[in-house]
């Protein structure tokens, strides 16, 4: 599952790539379950919306979308506006109203630019054409992606974990009572923060998974925000030369790596002191940690 780091990658590499160009058309295929808006709607705007740029909130791409500028060449130049369509500020609307798009990879999503020659991958659910002649396409086999059209201001809730100051980060977590891992994890206080990010920063900052947020100390809490952090920027810088593995489609398919120190090491000797590292289940899910390192 792609994590906050990789979201980022994948935002630039879509940026990069798609920044300025105009939806000129948007198929959507018969399957409704990556759809969380209505598919008219996401249609609707979509189509005729130009690019102006693409970032990340939390583990979402979002894709922000301007209408009424000066059309690039091509057909959407000629472009009738649909009637009914002036929701998304097109001809008719006094004040052209600007508009976000937003995909969440789920599982096993991708969003890919393609050049139209690119063979259409089996379980491609949305397909916008661009004006320079590329494709987005929305590709995903288990459907947990979703897509999505909002008004600007798109908030997925909880804070930005790479623009969270100390003050914030200790009021967050200093009186939960939860263990400190299912905290990290909880997207309503840091999004963006997935299994394998809280695992390496928690052994990092030197705390075991399982001790409870609010016992913690200022200091403590001090250490695991830079230690986030850091972790984060580490993964970040990795993934900036592996940009291509994720939104061309002819990229391999996988996640960069950050050379794991606890996450999926279990019995490895650590890379620290060499006791072998453990495993336990949280919340449903495993947590890997050195009991000689983290206290
Ligand atoms: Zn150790």
């Amino acid at each position: 599952m792609p994590e906050l780091p990789e979201v980022e990658t994948i935002a630039r590499g879509l940026g990069k790539r798609v920044a300025g160009d105009v939806i000129e058309s948007v198929w959507i295929g018969s399957k409704r379950q990556p759809l969380k808006s209505p598919a008219a709607e996401i249609v609707a705007t979509l189509e005729g919306a130009r690019i102006a740029g693409v970032h990340r909130a939390g583990k979402h791409l979002v894709f922000d979308l301007e209408y009424g500028a000066p059309r690039t060449a091509g057909f959407a130049g000629n472009r009738v506006a649909k009637p009914g369509a002036c929701h998304a500020g097109r001809s008719g609307c006094a004040t052209p109203r600007n508009s976000q798009w937003i995909v969440h990879l789920g599982m096993t999503g991708r969003l890919l630019a393609c050049r139209p020659e690119d063979e259409v991958l089996k379980h491609t659910h949305l397909v916008a054409q661009l004006s320079s002649g590329r494709e987005l396409r929305f590709v995903d086999p288990r459907m947990f992606g979703k897509l999505s059209v909002h008004s600007t201001g798109f908030d997925p809730g909880g804070v930005e974990p790479l623009e969270v100051g100390d003050d914030q980060f200790i009021a967050l977590f200093r009186k939960r009572k939860t263990p400190i891992k299912s905290a990290l994890l909880n997207q309503k206080l840091l999004r963006g923060v997935g299994n394998i990010y809280a695992d390496e920063s928690l052994f990092r900052a030197g705390i075991r998974p399982r001790r409870r947020a609010a016992i913690l100390t200022r200091d403590q809490l001090r250490k695991l925000h830079g230690a986030v952090q850091e972790v984060l920027r580490e993964a970040i810088a990795l993934g900036g030369s592996s940009v291509s593995d994720y939104v061309d489609a002819d990229g391999e398919e996988g996640l960069f790596q950050l050379q794991h120190r606890v996450y999926g090491r279990e019995g490895e000797p650590c890379l620290t002191c060499k006791e072998p590292i453990r495993r336990v289940v949280l919340a449903g899910r495993s947590s890997h940690f050195c009991p000689q390192c983290q206290k």
